[in-house]
């Protein structure tokens, strides 16, 4: 049957759910000696005729020359058109959701993902897919604002997760709050988001991230505020009594303190007994500082105790490894000062934080259990850091660690009731340029100009990498976590980017994603589907279908008394 066919059994495979297998060494190491002193001899032969170091000319070669067959080409074709062919659309309610947002995850970065990631496997990594490339349902998304045409974090999350487009960095509030101006933020133009309409249906809620738990996206899920940088007291403008500031919202104030599962950094916003270590220092640059002596962990906990709930607050990732996820209904982990590390930080030092993964496995075992169902956010956000600082390497390696927690999700859940949607909130002005060949080092070199001077494949539009006389970079490592690739424009941070972004969709209802969207669209789209907020009393399955069976029963009962 078709759909057991190779491609498909990928949809719901192996955690990573690439398609490939681990390279065979074997055969390699088969190789003759002298032949290997060949290769490395005329490696080293090309390399000093190009006057560039062998990382730079990196390839990985395909798997075979099957691509050289017109029957190879025709055969993909083939399977994809079966798959479309043979679709069908899933019209189940969605008794669960998990949105997966990939914080500055442009188009760009999602091709160079995929071949970075296929590189990882030592494979060309063009004809790879990454886990939610699989997904049956692709759209665009219209990113900007209503002041901006390039937007932000906090104005897109309002977008995406409350229904309503509003004004640069405003977090939760409509456009008539105006940035920065505390006291336009009023009752009435606070915005709401899916996790109260989700949490008023009775569901549980999660939201994970790779930020502090402050930080624009997970806020955007319970804050209303005029200025995304007020997560803590600290950074709260003077006169500003008419709200609290993000973490405190957070903790006292629904639905943030009704949260079951959070977890993410940024442990100097809610404590003002945050001290720096090496591995973690305080963010004095960009975090916020608590100065009211307030310990809002500790105060999230003393309410859960008071409440009679069973929780558990982790700092760690051995404390979360071992939490007893069948025994917790509500888990607060805060494993940083500020953000949490990068992903190859984490791996490089062996240090004891948990990778998005390792956080959405947990989360899923917490909210999975019972019959309500569940909302979950989870935000690979230090893809737009990297993006940023114009350190294209890392971009690619955060979206990596959000494809292998998507890989977890897709593992841990059915596809008949729960939809995965996949999207960014904003682009970045990274390109994929030049003609660099198949399988070549997508963090490398991509050629040489006319006057023979190189640039890389991933280059960026403005930001930090800028430099007013052409470098010639053939002598750098480019695979330097943090090697920064060229800018046309000076700026100490790089840009978001006005492009549309992408939305994948499996799961329930998901063909309801099927074109170009405007941002606010995803989670009317998400209530839809769950039956919750607007939709909980005339949505597609539940009502729909209990209207005609009601009937017919009433139709036999009154025509029973007529008889
Ligand atoms: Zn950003």
């Amino acid at each position: 049957m078709f759909l057991k066919s190779k491609g498909m059994e990928r949809i719901s495979g192996s955690t990573d759910g690439f398609p490939y297998s681990r390279p065979v060494i074997e055969s390699k190491m088969r190789l003759s000696l002298r032949l290997v002193v060949a290769l490395a001899a005329l490696s080293m032969l090309f390399q000093f005729c190009l006057s560039t170091p062998l990382y730079q000319v990196r390839r990985f070669k395909k798997t075979s020359n099957e691509e050289q067959t017109q029957n190879y080409w025709k055969r993909i074709a083939d399977e994809e058109l079966n798959r479309a062919i043979r679709m069908k659309h899933n019209t189940n309610v969605a008794k669960n959701v998990i949105l997966f947002l990939g914080d500055g995850m442009s188009i760009p970065t999602i091709t160079a993902g995929r071949i970075y990631k296929g590189q990882q496997f030592s494979h060309s990594g063009e004809e790879g897919w990454l886990n939610f490339e699989q997904f049956p349902h692709v759209g665009l998304v219209k990113t900007y604002n209503v002041n901006k045409q390039v937007s932000d974090s906090a104005s897109t999350a309002t977008a995406y997760l409350g229904g309503v487009k509003t004004n640069y960095k405003t977090l939760g509030v409509d456009a008539s709050a105006i940035y920065q101006k505390c006291h336009t933020v009023t009752e009435d133009n606070k915005v709401y988001s899916i996790v109260k309409w989700a949490q008023d249906a009775g569901k549980k809620t999660g939201v994970v991230t790779s930020t502090r738990i402050t930080h624009a996206t997970p806020a955007g899920t319970y804050a209303h505020v005029a200025d995304r940088d007020w997560e803590c007291d600290g950074n709260l403008p003077e006169g500003c009594d008419s709200i609290k500031d993000i973490a405190r919202q957070l903790v006292e104030d629904e639905p943030g303190s009704l949260i079951n599962v959070l977890m993410g950094g940024g442990y100097q916003s809610l404590n003002s007994d945050a001290i720096g270590t090496e591995d973690d220092p305080l963010d004095d640059l960009y975090g916020c500082t608590r100065l009211d002596g307030r310990n809002l962990t500790e105060d999230w906990v003393n309410a859960k105790k008071n409440s009679g709930v069973k929780y558990a607050f982790v700092r760690n990732k051995t404390q979360l490894l071992t939490v007893d996820t069948n025994n917790v209904d509500y888990l607060l982990g805060i494993f940083a000062n500020g953000h949490l590390q990068y992903e190859h930080e984490k791996r490089d030092k062996n240090l004891n934080v948990p990778t998005l993964a390792n956080m959405t496995k947990a989360a899923l075992e917490i909210l999975g259990k019972g019959p309500e169902g569940y909302f979950l956010l989870v935000e690979g956000g230090r893809i737009d850091h990297a993006h940023h600082d114009t350190m294209a390497h890392r971009a690619l390696d955060e979206l990596v660690a959000m494809d292998d927690a998507i890989g977890v999700a897709m593992q841990m859940t059915d596809e008949k009731n729960t939809l995965i949607v996949v999207t960014a909130d904003h682009a970045h002005t990274m390109s994929f340029s030049g003609y660099p060949q198949r399988g070549q080092e997508i963090i490398g070199l991509a050629g040489l100009d006319e006057e023979g001077v190189g640039y890389t494949t991933l280059m960026y539009a403005n930001g930090p990498g800028y430099n007013n006389t052409r470098p010639n970079i053939t002598a750098e490592d480019t695979r330097d976590w943090e090697y920064t690739q060229l800018a046309t424009v000076p700026r100490d941070s790089e840009t978001h980017g006005g492009d549309d972004v992408a939305i994948y969709a499996r799961g329930p209802m998901a063909h309801l994603f099927h074109g170009l969207h405007e941002q606010n669209y995803i989670p009317f789209m998400m209530a839809y589907t769950s039956c919750i907020g607007d939709y909980k009393d005339h949505c597609h399955g539940g009502a729909e279908k209990a209207v005609p069976a009601l009937t017919l029963i009433l139709l036999a009962i009154s025509t029973w008394m007529l008889s």
